[in-house]
């Protein structure tokens, strides 16, 4: 009985040791993932142009550009996939749970701001990322030269995030040309960054 006590303890033992020998082999195997967050959702309908509402481009915009990088064999998560109400922290969790190494939240400005064609917040470490990002986006949608697209700021879901994110806040004007043009940029952007950090 005793023997049998131990043989059952030493099984054991030796299940957990190889269950986190396993975990750590599987967490060296993950691949790159890239977590693509469409702002607003439900109720919260962000900005508006005549009956266009910021949350539904946004979400259009969130599966082209995952369609793209899938073609590219990216791992993308997505925070939400449907019309869906989703408070900041839960973003948050599912950043988490996705095991995302880098996060791209899209959105919208007032289609009356006469700001650059995109800007790109981040916080902190995001910066290295939102500088690779900016490289590609100033290639295909071209913003003046002298107009500042990187802004650092305490935007949740830049600042709360562990890991670099950039929360894109793209103009309305030059409507879906641009918003192709923004999602080659990312595309490339993206890419690039994931070459680099996989
Ligand atoms: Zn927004």
């Amino acid at each position: 009985m005793k023997k049998r006590l131990l043989t059952a303890a030493a099984l054991i033992l030796a299940t957990s040791h190889q269950t986190s020998f396993q975990a750590a082999q599987a967490a060296a195997a993950e691949p790159f993932t890239i977590l693509i967050d469409a702002g607003h959702g439900g109720h919260d309908t962000g900005a508006s142009q005549g009956s266009l509402n910021e949350k539904d481009v946004n979400l259009k915009l969130a599966l082209e550009l995952k369609q793209a990088l899938e073609k590219h064999g990216i791992k993308v998560s997505l925070t939400r996939s449907v019309d869906q109400e989703l408070e900041l922290s839960e973003r948050a969790v599912k950043v988490q749970q996705a095991g995302a190494d880098c996060v791209v939240s899209l959105h919208l400005d007032t289609p009356e701001a006469q700001g650059p064609v995109y800007e790109l917040h981040y916080f902190g470490q995001g910066k290295a990322f939102a500088s690779v990002l900016d490289s590609h986006l100033r290639t295909s949608l071209s913003p003046a030269t002298e107009q500042q697209t990187l802004k650092e700021s305490a935007l949740f879901m830049v600042k709360k995030i562990p890991v670099p994110a950039v929360l894109v806040n793209a103009s309305w004007q030059g409507g879906t040309q641009h918003q192709q043009a923004l999602i080659t940029g990312l595309t490339q952007g993206l890419l690039a960054y994931a070459q680099t950090h996989d």
